[in-house]
């Protein structure tokens, strides 16, 4: 029995505990992050409680955005709470400090000047210096003297966050506090209740506040943006959670790439660097990056095709290609919803449909021959013939192999010339995946096709 309760003591329960009174951006979530990885860490029990006390700046709005962001996370929480929910017992305990003398209620006029005197509950403080061991800075010592007898409630039925946030943590059996270091010169006074109502303190870690790279305070328009944002934006939720973590985080080591379970693996508070944590939204974009590479084929594909129009989708030749794109997508985007932008761009229908383009498009090449006379149809017609007949020579569908045939020519007949010649034909636009990549992915009979249709639209330009 006593094992047993021994036991339960010992297990790590950690929280996140934001107020509902704005979007959380991924500064704020890096809470978030640490506590549930320091309770996984440990097999313990991660919380989520919404304190919701102040009820005009509290949102409905903005409590359902925190839960889709954590669920988007992959961060589940074992217990809900929401802090109002506690509120008999929030009383129950002021009327229990008051009546063992430990806090009073103090007739005061209320600061808005109208005269009105208020009822308000003031903590009876001891006036001595409280110490406590960080787990993440160390010793910290704090004369609490300077504090007077500080407010705990605004009257009995209104509990402040001081006394709010030390009722609960002890009612949910909070082991281990982690928050922003903007919350260090609260906790003496948490620590002063905790002992005037004789509940064990916990473990503190406060972590050091998020900056941009100009080391000012992260802001929206600084990189910060709300964590919705970046779903919204076809990033990977396991490469959020890996940037947050490597943010003032450093596993002893190079690597760099996490997944969730990696992660927890390697979480330790004592790593978590005392200052100094930059968010840098081009090492995001990188991480992100590598987190698509670690998706399996058919979960990138899925996710590909989440970010594609039905219109686009609904082209008669999007199945036969999709999969023969997939690699070249792979490798020009940074978060899927370049996806989108990519197709509103029209730079990815024709790889499904025949590309529509005005013939002039074709003769543009005269682009490419730096001082030399205009390209006529006359010049360009027997490009057009001979890569025809080159193409129709490639035995092995690789961009590696369809350069390897088409190089030579386009070194000896003018590299800008051929090539815009073949990108034109097959794209009908004037950037594209290099053009050896699309006549791999179109085949020998599509890319012929398509050259016979410049062909076609030559003859249309008068000579
Ligand atoms: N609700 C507080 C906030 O959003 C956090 C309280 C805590 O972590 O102790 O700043």
């Amino acid at each position: 029995m006593n094992t047993e309760r021994t036991e339960q003591q010992k297990k790590v329960v950690t929280r996140f505990a934001p107020s509902p009174t704005g979007f959380l951006h991924s500064g704020t979530y890096r809470t978030a992050v640490f506590s549930y990885l320091f309770a996984k860490k440990h097999g313990g029990e991660f919380i989520l409680r919404i304190e919701d006390t102040d009820k005009e700046r509290s949102k409905k709005e903005y409590e359902e955005n925190i839960i889709d962001c954590l669920s988007w996370l992959n961060m589940s929480y074992d217990k809900f709470y929401r802090q109002s929910e506690n509120a008999p017992r929030h009383k129950e305990i002021l009327e229990k400090l008051i009546s063992d003398g430990k806090a009073y209620i103090s007739k005061e006029e209320a600061k808005d000047g109208s005269g009105v005197i208020k009822e308000i509950v003031r903590f009876k403080n001891p006036n001595r210096i409280v110490s406590f061991v960080d787990a993440i800075r160390g010793e910290i010592k704090i004369d609490t003297t300077d504090l007077g007898d500080f407010v705990i409630a605004k009257n009995l039925n209104e509990p402040l966050f001081h006394l709010a946030v030390v009722v609960d943590d002890a009612d949910e059996g909070v082991t281990h506090i982690i928050r922003g270091d903007d919350h260090i010169s609260n906790t003496p006074r948490h620590i002063l209740l905790y002992e005037a109502l004789d509940f064990n303190v916990p473990t503190y870690a406060h972590l050091p506040l998020v900056l941009s790279e100009d080391r000012t305070k992260l802001s929206k328009r600084k990189g910060a943006q709300a964590v919705t944002y970046y779903r919204d934006q076809g990033y990977l939720p396991g490469a959020i959670l890996n940037f947050i973590t490597m943010i003032g985080f450093n596993d002893g080591t190079e690597k760099e790439i996490f997944t969730l379970d990696e992660l927890i693996q390697v979480f330790d508070l004592e790593k978590v660097q005392k200052g100094g944590a930059v968010f840098n939204p081009v090492k995001l974009d990188w991480l992100n990056k590598e987190h698509i590479k670690l998706l399996s084929d058919v979960d990138f594909k899925n996710h590909v095709l989440s970010y594609m129009s039905d219109e686009l989708k609904n082209i008669a030749g999007f199945e036969k290609r999709i999969d023969a794109i997939l690699p070249t997508i792979k490798e020009r985007i940074v978060k899927f919803g370049d996806i989108r932008d990519m197709e509103t761009a029209g730079e990815l229908q024709y790889f499904f449909m025949d590309p529509s383009y005005e013939p002039a498009l074709l003769l543009c090449a005269e682009k490419q021959r730096k001082g030399k006379e205009s390209m006529t149809v006359k010049d360009l017609a027997p490009i057009y013939e001979k890569l025809k007949e080159i193409i129709s020579g490639i035995t092995e569908f690789t961009p590696e192999s369809a350069k390897a045939f088409i190089w030579p020519y386009a070194e000896e007949q003018g590299r800008g010339i051929v090539l815009w010649a073949l990108r034109t034909a097959l794209s009908g636009k004037e950037r594209s995946p290099d053009p050896f990549t699309l006549v791999s992915i179109f085949g020998k009979e599509e890319t012929i096709r398509r050259l016979d249709i410049a062909l076609q639209k030559l003859n249309e330009i008068n000579p």
